[in-house]
């Protein structure tokens, strides 16, 4: 039986209420800030993306099978950080992703882990890696990238903390998205 847009909303609602889930913010939903509110909201439900969208499936392979060499994934707190290396003693954080075409979130999403680490003590530099294009963006903390991230982060919290998603709007993104159906069938 195919459920109604409302009716499966409904459904998330039920299953988060009980759930209580964390409304912490994380690099990855500071990505998808930048390209839509309403996937923020349902990542936040920790609403996992269809896993057969091909899309998702090449983005893992190209992070899984790429720098090898200096892949040291580490989680601390809920940060998963893709690179973290030592480079004539400065700490460097690396995100790697499929494509340069949404440069802008993957750069707000590294600023996001930049920050993060600064509060631990760290002082850290980071490197946007496109591996299929053979590309590589150099990343500071910068007082302006730092403010835009601050007021990134209230928002995103804002959507968050809200009981109902935002409207689904059509963007660049829905047709490579998990959530494409559960949006628009
Ligand atoms: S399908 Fe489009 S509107 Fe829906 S969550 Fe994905 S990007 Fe957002």
């Amino acid at each position: 039986m195919l459920l109604s847009q409302q009716e499966r909303l409904s459904c998330i609602r039920l299953k988060t209420m009980g759930s209580n889930p964390s409304r912490a913010i994380t690099g990855t939903l500071v990505w998808y800030y930048y390209i839509c509110h309403r996937e923020v909201w349902l990542m936040s439900r920790h609403l996992e993306p269809s896993q057969e969208n091909p899309f998702i499936e090449i983005g893992r392979l190209i992070s899984e099978e790429s720098y090898k060499r200096d892949r040291k994934e580490i989680r601390i707190d809920n940060l998963v950080i893709d690179i973290l290396r030592r480079d004539d003693e400065q700490v460097v954080i690396g995100e790697v992703k499929k494509s340069s075409r949404f440069e802008k979130s993957a750069r707000m999403q590294l600023a996001f882990y930049l920050s993060r680490i600064k509060e631990m003590g760290v002082k850290a530099r980071g490197e946007l890696l496109f591996p299929k294009e053979k590309k590589r963006i150099e990343v500071s903390l910068s007082p302006e990238l730092e403010e835009e991230l601050k007021n990134a982060e209230v928002k995103i919290q804002k959507i968050i903390n809200s009981e109902h998603p935002p409207e689904p709007k059509k963007n660049r993104f829905c047709s490579k998205c998990g959530y494409n159906e559960f949006c628009w069938a």
